[in-house]
């Protein structure tokens, strides 16, 4: 073996690198250049304690031996093969394929000299990649950390709509751990139709970039459905730009959701009855199709007062659940009627002509006179008055619930329990 280190021409490392060298016994190791240093290789002891990762290997290492300690140092090391005499490019080849990095002769100390410099920039270069990879792992899991923390499930896509990943709340959410999340498709996670829909969702959300927000209803693994808002992006490639997949969270507003319904049913209706009130009735009217005839019914109780006096306030007020109830059976879409006050109700007949609306009416009447109020085992009759009124082209719906109530007045000046158009 030459000594190399003297007459090497190759500038040396900036920091000392640490070289394993295995040879078969007896062999003399080669003298290295400046900034190198022999380690012999220990095939009993993981390498990783190697500062550097270059290795120096026999040619003439038996090829069992070779392999094993190829496939140990695989892509950590950077292995240059010393011979002899280089050999012909087939014999190279092999070697090259079987994992040498350099086949270098040992006679030619400034070739080993480069070979040890390229081998050193690419360990320098893996160690850094390493550390960066290092860097990343822990990046990923603080951020995996921090996310399995949130009570909302959030998950990830790919461009193909496959799963990539989750946090704890969306494993508890699908009922699956995410090493099985991983890998699946909605159609792995959610029923046939659903499934359908949340793939052609995130299809339109990935074509067209952006964002994307909706309320759901969804049902967790563990049979309860939550109405929840899906708040979705697009991730994209951080070079080229392009779209790679989608970042999803579902924010739970189950209960936001009953509080708003709840609200918007108290400012809609009228507590005792829970028909609409008065306010609703005009943005109803307000909304209806007025290519159409609209008539309006303005009906009142007769002698409710008496009623109250003669049964009680508690009756009256279930007389008057009784007669909503009445109306709730004989009044469907598009037509709407609401408690404007007291015993007195605003009807809404959309696409009704005032023939129809009459008759409308009497129907009304007659069937709330058929059907007395039942209070504590009594049969407590009711009577009503309606007047009816169609609204002309133009005509403000207040204005037609004028004519109405005029109508209503006659009805009650003509003896009660009677309709009457204007
Ligand atoms: P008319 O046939 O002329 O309509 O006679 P009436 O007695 O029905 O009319 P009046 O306007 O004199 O009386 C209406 C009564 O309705 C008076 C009021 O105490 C009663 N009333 C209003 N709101 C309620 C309610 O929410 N519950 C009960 N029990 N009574 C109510
Ligand atoms: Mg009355
Ligand atoms: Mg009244």
């Amino acid at each position: 073996m030459f000594d190399i280190g003297a007459d090497s021409k190759a500038a040396p490392p900036d920091k000392a690198v640490s070289v394993g060298y295995y040879a078969p016994d007896g062999k003399r190791p080669p003298v290295l250049p400046r900034g190198y240093h022999l380690h012999p290789f220990d095939l009993s002891k993981p390498q990783e304690g190697a500062a550097f990762q270059i290795c120096l290997l026999e040619e003439n290492a038996p090829d069992g031996l070779r392999l094993e300690l190829l496939s140990r140092v695989e892509d950590q090391w950077y292995v240059i093969v010393l011979v002899e005499e280089v050999p012909g490019a087939e014999r190279q080849m092999r070697l090259l394929s079987g994992g040498a990095d350099e086949v270098v002769s040992s006679r030619d100390p400034a070739q080993l000299a480069l070979a040890l410099k390229r081998g050193a920039g690419i360990a320098e270069k893996q160690a850094r990649l390493r550390r960066r990879c290092q860097d990343l792992a822990v990046e990923r899991d603080n951020l995996q950390a921090a996310i399995d923390n949130l009570p909302s499930p959030i998950f990830f896509k790919n461009r193909a709509g496959i799963y990539s990943g989750c946090n704890k709340a969306f494993e508890g959410f699908i009922g699956l751990p995410a090493a099985k999340v991983r890998g699946s498709s909605v159609y792995d996670v959610a029923p046939q139709e659903l499934a359908k829909v949340y793939e052609e969702a995130d299809e339109a959300l990935m074509r067209e970039g952006g964002i994307q927000i909706y309320d759901a209803e969804v049902r967790f693994a563990t049979g309860e459905y939550r109405t929840v808002t899906f708040h979705k992006a697009v991730t994209r490639d951080s070079e080229s730009g392009e779209v790679n997949g989608l970042a999803g969270a579902m924010l739970d507003i189950t209960e936001r959701k009953k509080l708003e319904d709840q609200l918007t049913r108290a400012a809609e209706r009228d507590d005792l009855t829970e028909a609409y009130n008065r306010r609703r009735f005009f943005e109803l009217a307000a909304e209806a199709d007025r290519s159409v005839p609209l008539s309006v019914l303005v009906l009142d109780v007769d002698y409710f007062k008496l009623l109250n006096d003669r049964h009680g306030h508690a009756c009256g007020d279930t007389a008057l659940c009784h007669l909503v109830s009445l109306l709730d059976t004989m009044l469907d879409h598009p037509h709407v009627f609401a408690r404007a006050g007291g015993e007195e109700f605003y009807i809404l007949l959309e696409d009704c002509d005032p023939e129809e609306a009459f008759q409308l009416a009497e129907r009304i009447r007659a069937t709330v006179e058929a059907t007395p109020h039942q209070h504590e085992d009594k049969e407590i009759p009711l009577r009503v008055s309606i007047g009816v009124a169609t609204a002309g082209k133009n005509e403000a719906v207040n204005q037609v619930i004028v004519r109405a109530d005029d109508a209503l007045y006659r009805a009650k000046q003509a003896g009660r329990n009677r309709v009457c158009a204007d």
